[in-house]
């Protein structure tokens, strides 16, 4: 009897268990300013089309191109095109929602901006690819962190472009001095080896693949997987991030 009288409680505490756990997949109100987000109408999960259209937008291509190349000077770069989304400052609300994709256990974030980026992709004509690559982070930092932010990104860019992602064609050698503290020519020095082949390295050769990652600073990180993505045989890398660094 007691048992029996137990299953509706078990019932509910499931119930109510698996209401917060989609409320934590599916948040309902818009993270910048409480909006329901039940309308369909709404493009993320996360935050409300208005407050998304109020983010500031990211600089053209060529000018986020001819900004990095600054940092390398010469043939250094090894990436041919750059899109962003966002234009980064350190000021919220886009700093806010970035710190809660990377640091707070957020993946539904990268998801919903990835597919954001996929359609800037899309207009401006950067839709061709024969896969998307994640910047890969080390392997200790994913355990850590549950998740490449990446990764969920490219997930996003697939979804709205059609292009598969390929795994582990590079792979985060060691862990890296924070890049943050660094001056541009110690960073590129910090990363050259920090990136070597994957399992799946071989499908690189003859590709011509989009390269995804959070934030642009100075292209550093960017430039290094690019590069050893070309040493495994990659005819073109370009790149794609949801922001560029003011
Ligand atoms: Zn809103």
């Amino acid at each position: 009897m007691r048992a029996k009288a137990a299953i509706p409680l078990l019932r509910q505490g499931w119930s109510f268990l698996s209401d917060a756990f989609l409320e934590v997949l599916a948040p309902r109100h818009c993270r910048l300013c409480t909006r329901y987000l039940g309308d369909s109408r709404q493009r993320m999960g996360f935050i409300c089309n208005a407050c998304n259209d109020a983010l500031h937008p990211a600089p053209a291509p060529q000018e986020i191109l001819n900004r990095v190349l600054r940092h390398f000077p010469g043939d250094e770069l090894a990436l041919s095109h750059i899109v962003a989304r966002y234009l980064y400052c350190d000021d919220p609300p886009l700093s806010a929602l970035i710190h809660a994709l990377k640091y707070e256990g957020c993946p539904r974030i990268g998801l919903d901006f990835g597919a954001e980026l996929g359609m800037t992709l899309a207009t401006l004509g950067f839709d061709r690819y024969d896969a998307v690559v994640a910047v890969p982070v080390h392997a200790a930092r994913r355990r850590e962190r549950g998740y490449n932010q990446a990764e969920e990104i490219a997930a996003g860019v697939r979804a709205a472009l059609n292009i598969p992602v390929a795994a582990d064609l590079i792979r985060r050698r060691r862990y890296t001095v924070s890049q943050t503290t660094l001056a541009a020519g110690e960073r590129t020095q910090n990363l050259q080896k920090a990136f070597c082949a994957g399992r799946n390295a071989q499908a690189a050769r003859g590709a011509t693949l989009l390269l995804v990652d959070d934030v642009l600073t100075t292209g550093s990180t960017l430039n290094a997987c690019a590069a050893t993505l070309l040493e495994l045989g990659a005819r073109r890398v370009d790149a794609a991030t949801l922001a560029v660094a003011e």
